[in-house]
This record gives C-alpha cells, sequence and structure tokens, in this order.
C-alpha cells in the first residue's frame, strides 16, 4: 500500500509493502533516470538485508556505491557527519545521485542531515529497517546528530523524497528491538485513536511474536497517523505535532538518567514515560484511574518498562525534573508537557507546575506495574 505525505512540493509516497527491499530496483527506478545511487547503512544491516537492496538494484542496473558505517547512537556525531559528507564527496555525488539511507533511526537520522547539508540538498530515500524507524522516525523529515549538549540538538527538516517500508526486514532485529519500536506502535493509540489502542491490546503478542498480518496492520495504522499530522503541522508549530512527543518528556528524563546507553532504549524510556505520563494525568484528575491501569499493563504485558524500576531508574523527582529542564522544548521556564484525558485523548499542557511533576515522581519512586 501506498501512504502519501501531503506537503506541497515537498509531497512523497511511502511504499509498505512486505518484499519491498527485494523490488527496491524497481520500485525506486523513477530516481535512476539521472543518477546513481550511494546506499550508506551500518555493520548489522550489510549481513542481514544489505545483499537484498544490492540484488534487487543491480537487477534493476542501477549502478549504486555503499558506504558502511558503525552501528549504534554514537554514529549520530560530527564526527561520522563529516566522515560521511567526505565519502559522499569523494564519490563525486551529484544532484541527480540519490542517498539511501538502508538502517534504523541512527542511520536515518544521520543520513538524513547529511544530505539535507551536501550541495545545500540531495535528494534522499529512506529504506527503514526497525520498527521504530518504520513506524516513526523515517516519516516527516526531522533529522539531526547529537552534540555535548544533548541528543538531536544539531539538525533539520529535511523530507525525502520518498519512503520504502518492508516490513520482512524486521525478521532480523533482535527482539528487544522491536519491542522498543512497539512503543511507538501504542502511542498513536494513546494519542488520538481509541480503537486502534484496543487493536494493540488484541494483537500486540502477535504483533512482537512476528506475525506478518498484524505487523503490517500496525505499521500501515501508524504510517498513516503520522503521515496525517506531518501534513497538519511539519514543523511543529501548531502543537499538532507535538502530540507525537507524548511519554519523550518523562522518557528524556529516564534516557538522561541512564546516559542515553544500552542500558534503557529510547522505545523503552517511551513506554514508561507513556505510562508515567497517564498516573500523573490520573494523580492530577485529568484522567480516569482506569485508564493509566490498562496503559500500565498494556506496557507491561509487551515486556516493556512501565515503571521507574523496571527502566532500571532509582532517582528523586528532583534530579529528573532537573533533566527535564534541558529539554529542547523548554519555553520561557515552563515545559509543555502531553498529558492525557483519557486512552486517545491527549494534549498539549503548557502550564503543568514542575514541583507536582517532581512529587509525583517522589512517589513512583518504588512503585510497581
Ligand atoms: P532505532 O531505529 O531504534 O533508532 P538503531 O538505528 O540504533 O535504532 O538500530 C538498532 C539496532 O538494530 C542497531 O544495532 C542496528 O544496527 C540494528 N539493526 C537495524 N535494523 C536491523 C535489521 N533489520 N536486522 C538486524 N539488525 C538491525
Ligand atoms: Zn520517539
Amino acid at each position: 500500500m501506498t501512504v502519501r505525505v501531503s506537503l506541497g512540493d515537498r509531497s512523497y509516497d511511502i511504499t509498505i509493502e512486505n518484499g519491498a527491499l527485494d523490488r527496491a530496483g524497481e520500485l525506486l527506478a523513477p530516481y535512476a533516470a539521472r543518477g546513481r545511487f550511494i546506499v550508506v547503512t551500518d555493520r548489522n544491516i550489510v549481513p542481514n538485508q544489505l545483499y537484498r537492496l544490492e540484488t534487487s538494484l543491480t537487477a534493476a542496473g542501477i549502478a549504486s556505491a555503499v558506504e558502511v558505517l558503525p552501528p549504534g547512537e554514537s554514529t549520530k556525531s560530527w564526527a561520522m557527519l563529516e566522515k560521511l559528507t567526505d565519502a559522499l564527496l569523494s564519490y563525486g555525488v551529484e544532484r541527480g545521485d540519490t542517498i539511501v539511507a538502508l538502517g534504523g533511526g541512527v542511520i536515518g537520522d544521520l543520513v538524513g542531515f547529511a544530505a539535507s547539508i551536501l550541495k545545500r540538498g540531495c535528494r534522499f530515500v529512506q529504506v527503514p529497517t526497525t520498527l521504530l524507524a518504520q513506524v516513526d522516525s523515517s516519516v516527516g523529515g526531522k533529522t539531526a546528530i547529537n552534540s555535548k549538549a544533548g541528543k538531536n540538538l544539531i539538525g533539520a527538516f529535511y523530507q525525502p523524497a520518498h519512503v520504502l517500508i518492508d516490513p520482512t526486514t524486521l525478521d532480523t532485529l533482535p527482539p528487544r528491538e522491536t519491542r522498543a519500536g512497539y512503543a511507538e506502535v501504542v502511542k498513536y493509540g494513546l494519542i488520538d485513536d481509541a480503537d486502534f489502542f484496543a487493536w494493540c491490546e488484541a494483537n500486540g503478542a502477535k504483533l512482537l511474536a512476528g506475525d506478518p498480518e498484524a505487523r503490517a496492520v500496525a505499521i500501515a495504522k501508524s504510517v498513516g497517523a503520522k503521515a496525517r499530522i506531518v501534513g497538519e503541522d511539519e514543523r511543529e508549530t501548531s502543537g499538532r505535532r507535538a502530540l507525537l512527543n507524548l511519554g519523550h518528556t518523562f522518557g528524556h528524563a529516564l534516557e538522561a538518567e541512564t546516559g542515553f546507553s544500552d542500558r534503557l532504549l529510547h522505545g523503552e524510556a517511551v513506554a514508561a514515560g507513556m505510562a508515567l505520563a497517564f498516573r500523573f494525568s490520573a494523580a492530577q484528575g485529568l484522567c480516569p484511574a482506569e485508564n493509566a491501569r490498562r496503559v500500565t499493563a498494556h506496557i507491561a504485558a509487551a515486556g516493556l518498562p512501565a515503571t521507574l524500576q523496571a527502566a532500571g531508574v532509582d532517582a528523586d523527582g528532583a534530579t529528573l525534573v532537573g533533566h527535564m529542564k534541558h529539554d529542547k522544548k523548554m519555553e520561557g521556564g515552563r515545559l509543555p508537557f502531553l498529558l492525557a484525558r483519557g486512552i486517545g485523548q491527549t494534549f498539549l499542557d503548557k502550564q503543568v507546575d514542575l514541583t507536582a511533576v517532581e512529587a509525583f515522581l517522589d512517589a513512583e519512586r518504588t512503585a510497581t506495574a
């Protein structure tokens, strides 16, 4: 199926198809009319998925070069950006060429940013290979690297020319990475689609076990929601796109506390963050306690952390709120929070009292799901 992201002259299609990677030569042929392809990927993807793309491009007669980077968050650095742009320039990249990001969010974010600045903008195509990248980061044009001051602080909005999603690439993804990506799937239900959250409760286990049909439904639903929200608010100015940050402010504090390391993956932090956002909303009398319980239960049932303890975080409220204050969404000393009036009823609250958040997190320190 095809989902369109409608952004005027920056509009593009997202193709979702089992086996799309083996048909990439055919599906991406229009971009080969005037130039070559340069595929950028990471070392873990080489043995698992790269050969499928290369075979398909070769069969379609599309010339391609490959640049392989080390895996992991530390690849989103100035040093790697320099290495990558130097490599692309040494290939003699031209405006008619297409840069293909084959990988998870790390590759997508770095390659997208490199494409945005290389020769003031080169065409790039996203071929996401993690569940997180397929349902979230490959769509919408956010690109970035990290700096000493924090994650994703250097970057640009730069839309891809096409997104090619092949759910079968997830067959080789480690289960922990699949679970982490699933948190962002659940997020779309919690934001504004209670029926989809109920679908997740009924089908999440199947999806996590690799059921192709459940996986395809979840990806299509998530991508559709993301494309719609991005079409309404490309640059996060109206508040619509901000809804996608549900669970991310609490989550960011947990990631900071665990050093943005493998101790807690981004999706795991978001899972705990969404459970915390719902319990905080319930504690504030905004949301029925029963809804917060359902959210907590589903996250835990998916094998994701729903509490500070499960996330491996032992810190007081003041410490965690201290991390939140470094969030790039801080506005004049206030931090906008995504809270909920219920499942599928997320809203942006710009008036949250950080001392209430602190007290809530102190009480959460010993909570278990
Ligand atoms: P995310 O997409 O969550 O931001 P990364 O880009 O860091 O995460 O990818 C997570 C890990 O999974 C990395 O170690 C990456 O090399 C690996 N990986 C990505 N896609 C696949 C795949 N399809 N099969 C196996 N490993 C993969
Ligand atoms: Zn996220």
